[in-house]
């Protein structure tokens, strides 16, 4: 996916009317939010979700009725082979694509119901997508990369996004490289600031689609303790990976075989 799919993302005026049913007063738990009969309320939920691609006179059904739910606060690993529907289950989730059949609701929203624009805006401001492939603007420094959201979806004063970002460089150890540019970081410094700026508007939800798979064992487990310090500290996290060890130590791991959850 080009970098510049950025650029699309919430140029108009961050809306601010989602719906929001949850009692303040509601016990939380480390791991979700708890409903009054005792059940853990979603941030995700799908139900049913197809996928289907057309190619000329065929149609291939990538994603053939997903039924998923993550709890607020969940850590969860995706897994399952090369071309199972993994990535197209995550873009459904974050808004990058639209399902063809089924509901997907995020944090209240039936997300799979709104326009393209409308999800432009959305994902720009409530999930922080982190690719295998960093997907950094490579003339931007650490710094420009990081406030991009934030200049995207216009919150508050140019010297406020840029203290903003700064702050989320230094959330992950890049405090002293805000001025270099993608080709004078490594792989995982890389990565950082691709973290930074997915944290960007502060969302509830980080997706990662392989977000270690492009890094050396050592550098994948610090990337893996980061998404852990985040979860801890409140994000719900989500990332498809390769690797069973990391997997292992999500909360849950879901696993999807041609097109489906398989248990
Ligand atoms: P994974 O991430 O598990 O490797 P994907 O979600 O990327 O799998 O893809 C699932 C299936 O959907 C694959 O067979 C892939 O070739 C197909 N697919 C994905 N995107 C497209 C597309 N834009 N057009 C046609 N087929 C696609
Ligand atoms: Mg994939």
């Amino acid at each position: 996916m080009p970098a510049s799919r950025w650029e699309g993302d919430g140029m108009a005026p961050v809306s601010e009317n989602h719906r929001h049913e949850s009692d303040p007063g509601r016990p939380s738990t480390a791991i979700g939010q708890v409903e009054r009969d005792g059940s853990v309320a979603p941030l995700i939920e799908l139900v049913g979700v197809e996928k289907s691609y057309r190619m000329g006179r065929l149609e291939y059904r990538a994603l053939r009725g997903i039924d998923l739910r993550v709890g607020v606060g969940e850590l969860v690993a995706v897994v399952g082979p090369s071309g199972s529907g993994k990535t197209t289950v995550l873009n459904v989730i974050s808004g990058i694509d639209r399902p063809s059949a089924g509901t997907v609701t995020v944090d209240g929203l039936r997300i799979d119901a709104m326009s393209e624009e409308e999800l432009a805006v959305w994902r720009g401001a409530h999930v922080g997508v982190v690719f295998q492939f960093f997907q950094l603007l490579p003339t931007l420094s650490a710094l420009e990369n990081a406030v991009l959201p934030l200049d995207f979806a216009r919150r508050g004063a140019k010297r406020e996004r840029f203290e903003r970002a700064r702050h989320n460089l230094d959330l992950v150890g890049l405090g002293d490289k805000v001025d270099h540019l993608p080709a004078e970081l490594s792989g995982g410094e890389q990565q950082r600031v691709a973290i930074a700026r997915a944290l960007a508007n502060d969302p509830k939800l980080i997706v990662g689609d392989e977000p270690t798979g492009n890094l050396d064992s050592v550098t994948a487990a610090e990337m893996f303790e980061l998404f852990t310090r985040l979860n801890v500290e409140g994000k719900t996290v989500l990332y498809v990976t390769h690797d069973l060890g990391l997997a292992g130590r999500a909360h849950r791991v879901v696993s999807i075989r041609d097109g489906m959850v398989v248990a």
